[in-house]
């Protein structure tokens, strides 16, 4: 951890106003609601949390005891009763709640009708295996409709449900499995992705082998014979089979607004995963009116957020989120270059996508592709974007910006955590001046700050840690049967105050630059410097796509800087290169950011959810053991670096 508060090096001067369509209709356009929400902020989150429908309004907006929070005290609410019935009951029912699109090019259209007629059967389904309020359900699957119909009918029966992204492992699986003690698997035979088929089924027998908690398992048929799934007699049963007779209305369970709605593992970029756990009223308070201030989302929109639902992002950005806010949106089963590197953009053409969101990774991926792609189809119908997961390299964004916006959307770069619900820091598309690369300013009702080694509020210009100073609704209220890991790991650095791991400067006008991880901050001669800033200065580089940087223990400077560096398309690697690289960071950023290694990779190594791992390449450069690898996408991708690093 760092002994003196992180230098601020890169200098980014580039901005964009609100769009004058923005200015004139957005959900938000006066920036009172700032100060309004500071003044008050139990008002403000009471005033949200009415839009929503309860069916006994709360006694006490907020009960505090320090990390302990419970909002909307006493009220109740069902979160499937707020997406569904809510809409079905006020002239959405016919409206098309999901478009769907299969891998392999079948599709189907959901009504709210349809997906509120099949949460209510599949709930009856929930019951009749046994499943009771408070029970916990395990979800592995891959990006289909009965995933999203899943979800909620686990929260009209007051299940939580603990999703499992469908890429993880049996192992990773089988141990989230055993950590929340689930009694049903929800799965399916397999899935598609980029050509071939997932198998889901015979991932969850091998994890089921050593996961005695589930008593049964439903299994969703989306790829038949070929996926070579085997039924196990009175544990398994065929969804289809017991759908056909399950009865079409299930009332929704009164759940009291702090009784738990899901349980969600983080991505494990760091080490082990930890449970996440969100309750009902503050987290559908807040994903609902953050997705439609942020999103500025109305109702003729079809929003498409591009996240895997096995992420915090699918949660709050597909399947609570635009729901409860009773928008239309699409859901693609598989990859953005399957069969080719248009799908993406020609799924956003076919469908008129009007918001769209995804990562800095995917926008990293789309640039080193080339503009051909998004050129080949008219994105005219956009006009807002938006993009989480990491910080956003500034050429990054303003290439997004530029080639899939038309330079008419602004782009959303929220800033958020498993553990926050929804974006924190994040822009407000009526009323932000943007600034590629800053997440700008914290969300009305959430009160951040940029603090010290001893906690101290780092004066605008300063970088440090970023803090949450004040409680909000959407919080995360434990670790799932840990309580001293919460404490221990959000509460203790610094008392009284959430500490988020990551690092952040704050410019002369209060903007935020998230800078990474805490642990992604090098010491270099006593130079606090971001991995992040050289990276992006790296990427700056007309040949580099993607930059992973590290500080390698170095006997004199304590960190020396170490980059890894993947070219785009049709460019090689040279030693002349090497040096051109390391010379445009140094004038980028200053001398003592100039990389001391730099090495070709063709690819980097990346959680499931696209995260660059830096622990596994710092490991790698300071010639350690590998730590945790089980969230990782591909294995091989690290072994190959390995081998690579030490022959050079
Ligand atoms: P783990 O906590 O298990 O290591 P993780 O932190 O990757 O995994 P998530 O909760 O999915 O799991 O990711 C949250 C983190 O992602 C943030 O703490 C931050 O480091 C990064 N992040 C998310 N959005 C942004 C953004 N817009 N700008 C910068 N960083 C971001
Ligand atoms: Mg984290």
């Amino acid at each position: 951890m760092a002994d003196k508060a992180i230098e601020v090096l890169l200098d980014e001067r580039r901005s964009f106003p609100p769009p004058k369509g923005f200015k004139k209709s957005a959900h938000v356009r006066n920036a009172s609601v700032f100060n309004t929400a500071r003044k008050n902020p139990q008002a403000f989150w009471a005033k949200a949390a009415k839009e929503l429908h309860w069916f006994k309004p709360w006694k006490k907006v907020l009960e505090w005891n320090s990390p302990w929070a419970k909002w909307f005290v006493g009220g109740k609410l069902n979160a499937s009763y707020n997406c569904l019935d809510r809409h079905v009951n006020s002239g959405r029912k016919n409206k098309a709640a999901i478009i769907w699109e299969g891998e392999p090019g079948d599709g189907r259209v959901l009504t709210y009708r349809d997906v509120w007629r099949e949460v209510n059967k599949f709930a009856n389904v929930l019951k009749k295996l046994g499943v009771k309020k408070g029970d916990r359900v395990c979800l592995y699957m891959g990006m289909i409709p009965e995933l999203v119909i899943a979800m909620h009918a686990c929260n009209r029966i007051g299940a939580p449900h603990s999703v499992v992204f469908g890429g993880f492992s049996a192992e990773s699986l089988r141990d989230r499995i055993n950590d929340a003690q689930a009694k049903v698997l929800v799965t399916a035979d397999g899935g598609y992705r980029r050509g071939t088929t997932v198998p889901l089924k015979k991932n969850a027998d091998e994890a089921l082998a050593d996961a005695p908690s589930i008593e049964n398992v439903v299994v969703v048929k989306r790829v038949g014979a070929e996926s070579g799934a085997q039924m196990k007699d009175g544990r398994d049963h065929w969804w289809e089979d017991l759908m056909a007779d399950a009865a079409l209305w299930c009332e929704p369970e009164k759940m009291d607004s702090e009784d738990m709605l899901y349980i969600l593992y983080t991505s494990g970029t760091t080490g082990k995963p930890k449970g996440i756990v969100h309750t009902t009223g503050g987290y559908l308070t807040g994903v609902t009116l953050a997705n439609k201030w942020i999103f500025d989302m109305k109702e003729d929109d079809i929003f498409w957020c591009a996240a895997d639902i096995g992420w915090v992002t699918g949660h709050t950005h597909i399947v609570y989120g635009p729901m409860a806010n009773g928008v239309t949106q699409v859901m693609y089963e598989g990859t953005p270059d399957w069969p080719d590197r248009g799908r993406l953009w020609r799924i956003v053409e076919k469908y008129g996508v009007t918001i769209f969101h995804t990562a800095p990774t995917a926008i990293r991926t789309f640039m080193r592709w080339g503009t051909e792609y998004p050129g080949e189809h008219n994105l005219k119908s956009l006009r807002l974007l938006g993009t989480v997961g990491e910080p956003i390299n500034p050429e990054a964004w303003v290439w997004y910006h530029k080639y899939i916006g038309g330079g008419r959307c602004p782009v959303m770069d929220t800033w958020w955590q498993t553990e926050t619900g929804h974006p924190l820091i994040t822009p407000l598309p009526g009323l932000t001046k943007l600034k590629p690369g800053s997440a700008t300013m914290p969300f009305p009702g959430i009160e951040a700050d940029v603090v010290d080694e001893k906690g101290q509020s780092v004066p605008k210009g300063g970088g440090g840690y970023l803090v949450l100073t004040k409680p909000w609704p959407a919080m995360m209220r434990t670790i799932y049967g840990d309580p001293d890991r919460f404490v221990q790991t959000y509460w203790s650095r610094f008392p009284g105050k959430y500490f988020t791991g990551d690092g952040c400067k704050r410019d002369k006008d209060g903007y935020y630059w998230l800078l990474g991880r805490v642990d992604d901050v090098m010491n270099v001669a006593g130079h606090r410097i971001s991995t992040m800033e050289v990276e992006s200065a790296l990427v700056d580089h007309s040949s580099v796509a993607e930059a992973a940087v590290i500080g390698k223990a170095h006997e004199i400077k304590g960190q020396a800087i170490c980059a890894f560096v993947s070219l785009k398309m049709g460019i090689d690697g040279s030693a002349a290169l090497v040096d051109e690289l390391k010379a445009h960071v140094a004038k980028k950023i200053g001398p003592i950011a100039r990389p001391d290694e730099i090495l070709y990779a063709a690819e980097l190594p990346k959680t499931r959810s696209g995260k660059i791992m830096r622990r596994l390449l710092r490991d790698i450069a300071d010639g350690r053991a590998m730590g945790d690898t089980t969230t990782l996408a591909d294995p091989a991708v690290v072994a190959k670096l390995k081998e690579q690093y030490e022959e050079e």
